[in-house]
């Protein structure tokens, strides 16, 4: 028996523990101080009513002899895939169902995809970036090289064509900078992936957030992208559905044997969604639940643009928040990422994402989420607007 060695050559992650366990000794030693979190990547705010009574009611269903269901399809049930496809038709993407397959949420199949994929192939990852894409492939002993995302292209890079890959994650909204890709630039994106006969991994679980039509919410709104790209998307920050779990997958026709692959990869390693979640998904994409949910990513985004604003009067550059949840800044007066960390913490209690655990580019750099309270939120900006004046 051999082991997969590649597992020794992930880096650890010390990022969120480090951060708790700094928090919890300042806690520790300032009990008398109210630490407001603003790192958090999960949403708060709790599963909307049509959701609730579509789950309550799948429960009942499952009780009852004549509308009991055992193993479901492992693509997902057809009335959750209609739903997805009429989703994907609001902007202006047409789908045929064996496009769309149902997931346990997008971070499993972002892994799952690379199933399909040979271990020779070169990996072209944005930094700073959602660790996942990174350590899924390093697991897989796939060569991994780097977009440099900085100040300069806004942390959106383009492709640069002496790179060469045979694989290209696209995270928009970004996951941690909160930047979003217009449609230009991603074409720019898809015409480099045809021209390397690459695929793009596209990571849409943010698209919910962005609010002006003239932004793509899917890869396939750019001409081109069905023959290079699979898109991954998520009901967990959309709908609130981290605990709940469920998302979806889109592997176009276009590209010959991937979308028969997948299939065939699903129907032999997973056994689907459990049908009381496929029910409560379905009802996110209902009439009532598109306005319900869209009253949760409002008051993200209200949050989001609390802080944005704030560090636009303090003076301190920043990209994201306004279609995402997630505001990545500058640290002040060149500060790394980790004394920036101590220093908020130390001076006014708010505690964020050091860039630095993204990859090389977040050094010096932090993130702040809109996924806390209102309250918290604005106490938070309040302190910060203490500390750093206003410009
Ligand atoms: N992709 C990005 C960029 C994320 O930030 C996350 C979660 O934070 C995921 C995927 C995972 O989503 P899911 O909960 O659907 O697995």
């Amino acid at each position: 028996m051999n082991i997969n060695e590649n597992y020794t050559k992930l880096e650890e992650s010390y990022l969120f523990s480090t951060v708790a366990k700094k928090v919890s000794e300042f806690a520790e030693k300032n009990p008398d101080k109210k630490i407001i979190k603003l790192g958090i990547g999960d949403v708060t705010l709790p599963l909307c009513s049509v959701v609730v009574d579509a789950l309550h009611k799948a429960v009942d269903e499952m009780g009852v002899q004549a509308t009991f269901r055992g193993y479901g399809p492992e693509q997902g049930y057809d009335f959750l895939r209609e739903a997805v496809k009429n989703y994907y038709k609001t902007h202006n993407v047409e789908l045929d169902m064996d496009e769309i397959f149902i997931s346990d949420g997008a971070k499993s199949d972002l892994g799952n995809i690379l199933d399909l994929f040979a271990g020779d192939n070169t990996v072209l990852v944005p930094d700073p970036v959602y660790p996942v894409y990174v350590d899924t492939n390093v697991m897989a002993g796939r060569k991994v090289i780097f977009a440099n995302a900085n100040q300069d292209n806004e942390f959106l890079p383009l492709p640069d064509e002496s790179q060469k890959a045979d694989i290209i994650y696209i995270c928009s909204p970004n996951n941690p900078t909160g930047a979003v890709y217009n449609k230009e630039q991603l074409k720019k994106w898809v015409d480099y992936a045809k021209s390397m006969n690459a695929i793009i991994l596209f990571d849409a679980a943010y698209e919910c957030f962005i609010s002006d039509d003239s932004l793509p919410k899917s890869i396939f709104e750019i001409e081109g992208a069905k023959d290079c790209a699979i898109e991954f998307c998520s009901l967990s920050k959309t709908a609130g559905f981290t605990g709940t779990r469920c998302g979806y997958t889109v592997v176009p026709k276009a590209l010959g044997k991937l979308n028969k692959f997948w299939l065939r990869r699903q129907t032999t390693k997973f056994n689907g969604v459990p049908y009381i979640v496929q029910r409560g998904a379905a009802a996110v994409f209902s009439e009532e639940g598109q306005k319900e949910i869209k009253e949760n990513i409002n008051y993200y985004k209200e949050n989001a643009r609390v802080i944005s604003d704030t560090l636009t009067k303090c003076g301190i550059w920043h990209v994201g928040g306004k279609h995402s949840p997630y505001i990545w800044l500058k640290c002040p007066n060149n500060m790394t990422s980790w004394d920036f960390f101590d220093y908020l913490l130390e001076n006014i209690q708010v505690v964020g994402t050091p860039g630095a655990g993204f990859g090389k580019n977040g050094e010096g750099y932090f993130r702040l989420t809109s996924f806390g309270s209102k309250e918290n939120t604005q106490e938070a900006m309040q302190r910060f607007e203490m500390l750093f004046g206003t410009k």
